[in-house]
């Protein structure tokens, strides 16, 4: 080794004894008669110093040529400081050089790089290999280590057998657009990316493996927001012969272990919820349940009063908002106008004050007497000094506002604490999703999932209701994963693809493998799969999961650094037998 200690390693009890550290210059100063650096590396930040009459003249005059994130090597004593650095781990000692080799230079780096950095993110992203450098970023891939070496951890003493599956095959149904990799050898055919590798696992459970699990690339090409990348992580699992509950269990116990490894966190109850409770009372699958503001269908007292607004609506909902009776018309009208955004859509907001005098003030007084808007309050569960919010419409429309409404005021309100953790299975998914667009019904979660097998002939009749034996884990209003009991007869996979508009033919020639092999003998199987780097960011609280990625893409799907996509030559075109349109 070039070195004897690491730049975070050196202590007080060492003072006295001979040290070489090898790191990055993180700062130089120079006040003439002395001069400090300090030299970083992914340990930490020790102080080097070099002084006039004291270090050797040749290596204080080499000293004051050093920028900022030079290479170097330093030999010296390390000695106890006069003026120690409580913000350091290494603030109590120094090492006076002796001997200072520059293993190599550094032009000025585009940005400073210290978690106080005045990099911009595109510029950063560009230079990633410096930003990497910066603590605050490292420590959140260090995060993301220790996450995954738990995970081997648990599944592997739980009997998980951990198998690679292909990158390059055939599209998978997760519902998102491929990726595909056009093929040389066989030309005019193209590979997909798997967008996980659903059927693999499913293979592998047929094959006797029992328990899978793989920490996985998957691919999905999809429009980008923050917390999506086009290549993200899955920590994927199958179980053979298990119930809902035994994978619900398992997984409850790495989630917990996690916790436990990674943040010395002991998380509190799994609540359990189905999912059309989770619709009703929060508007939607993926409930924050770090507050309460459930939602409070209010039409039997609120419409047959005289207001249109109400009479007409499908659905009347309010949350109470504890001891915001005292907010101002400023406030209300700033939610007002949040609601008629046309993001949440909503035409307006009724409110009710519930004053502390026990009577009440509402926006539409006009309409309903104090007795009427007291019956709201009794449903709400509102008590003076509380207020009620109040939209109404469409059943699903009014939901989703709601929600939206709702965890808005949680941030308004500072109820949404990123390090109290409160988990949640949501149960019970519908089975079929109807999509508007292509009229047709499509699998909410994938087509491997089973329905529920007493709803199975509702199939017929009323396919939407049909519910699954599926699972999403929700932390935070996060989903973190999701799951299912898979079908495992032949007979019900091929109902199913029926169900979802595949003739026997496109079934056969997307799927036949994983149907023929339903027929050498498939056990009743199920699994689940989290998303890791959603994971990460959620441990590290925050909300952005590609700071938890080494490497990772814009939200226009390129990788600034190594300037990818880009355009590939004439000759590797024509190997693939490809030819590009002309471009508008
Ligand atoms: N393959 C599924 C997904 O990526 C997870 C599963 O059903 O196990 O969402």
């Amino acid at each position: 080794m070039l070195r004897t200690h690491t730049c975070g390693e050196l202590r007080a009890e060492q003072a006295g004894s001979q040290a070489t550290l090898c790191g990055w210059v993180q700062k130089v100063r120079d006040k003439g008669g002395m001069v400090w650096i300090d030299l970083r590396d992914r340990y930490g930040v020790t102080q080097l110093i070099f002084e006039e009459g004291v270090t050797d003249t040749k290596v204080i005059e080499m000293a004051k040529t050093i920028g900022r994130e030079f290479v170097l090597k330093a030999s010296g004593e390390v000695v106890e400081r006069f003026a120690k650095n409580d913000k350091i781990e290494t603030g109590d000692i120094e090492i006076k050089v002796t001997d200072l080799e520059i293993l190599n230079a550094s032009k000025v780096p585009p940005f400073i790089i210290d978690n106080d950095t005045d990099g911009g993110e595109e510029l950063r992203m560009k230079y990633r290999y410096l930003d990497l450098r910066r603590g605050e970023v490292r420590d959140k891939l260090m995060l993301r280590h220790k996450m995954l070496q738990a995970t081997r951890k648990y599944l592997s003493d739980s009997s998980f057998m951990e198998v690679e599956t292909p990158v390059l095959i055939k599209s998978t149904p997760e519902g998102a657009r491929d990726f595909v990799v056009p093929s040389r050898v066989n030309k005019g055919e193209f590979y997909a990316l798997p967008q996980s590798p659903q059927t693999f696992k499913q293979l592998l459970m047929v094959s006797g493996f029992d328990r899978y699990f793989q920490i996985v690339k998957c691919f999905r090409d999809e429009d980008l927001r923050a917390d999506r990348q086009p290549e993200f992580t899955q920590i994927d699992c199958e179980m053979s012969f298990v119930s809902q509950q035994d994978i619900l269990d398992t997984f409850e116990g790495l989630t917990r272990f996690l916790f436990k490894e990674a943040l010395d966190v002991e998380v509190g109850e799994f609540v359990h919820m189905q999912y059309d409770d989770a619709m009703r009372l929060y508007g939607s699958d993926k409930p924050d349940v770090r507050f309460g503001m459930q939602f409070v269908e209010l039409n039997d007292v609120a419409q047959n009063k005289g207001f249109n607004v109400f009479d007409q609506a499908e659905l009347v909902l309010g949350i109470c908002a504890e001891g915001c009776a005292d907010w101002t018309r400023k406030q209300i009208d700033a939610l007002t106008d949040f609601v008629k955004r046309p993001q949440v859509g909503a035409k307006g907001l009724v409110h009710v004050k519930c004053n502390t005098d026990g009577t009440f003030k509402s926006s539409v007084d006009k309409f309903y007497s104090q007795e009427d808007l007291k019956a709201w309050a009794d449903k709400a569960g509102a008590k003076p000094g509380d207020l009620i919010l109040v939209l109404s419409g469409g059943i699903d429309a009014t939901r989703k506002q709601m929600n939206d409404l709702r965890l808005h005021m949680g941030d308004l309100l500072e109820l949404k604490d990123p390090m109290n953790f409160k988990p949640l299975w949501v149960l019970d998914f519908p089975l079929l999703e109807w999509d508007e667009e292509t009229q047709r019904y499509h699998a909410m979660h994938h087509p491997f999932t089973s329905p529920k097998e007493e709803q199975i002939p509702l199939l017929d009749t009323d396919p939407g209701a049909v519910k699954a034996n599926a699972y999403d884990l929700v932390i935070n209003g996060v989903e973190i994963g999701g799951g299912s009991i898979r079908i495992h007869d032949q007979k019900t996979q091929a109902l199913m693809f029926k169900h979802l508009g595949f003739s026997d033919e496109e079934a056969k020639s997307q799927f036949g493998f994983l149907m023929e092999a339903f027929e050498y003998g498939a056990p009743p199987h199920g699994g689940i799969a989290f998303g890791f780097d959603r994971l990460c960011s959620m441990f590290g609280g925050s909300d952005s999961i590609r700071d938890f990625i080494a490497f990772p893409k814009n939200t226009s799907a390129r990788d600034v650094m190594i300037e990818s996509p880009s355009p590939i030559s004439r000759d590797q075109l024509d190997d693939l037998g490809l030819d590009l349109l002309p471009s508008e």
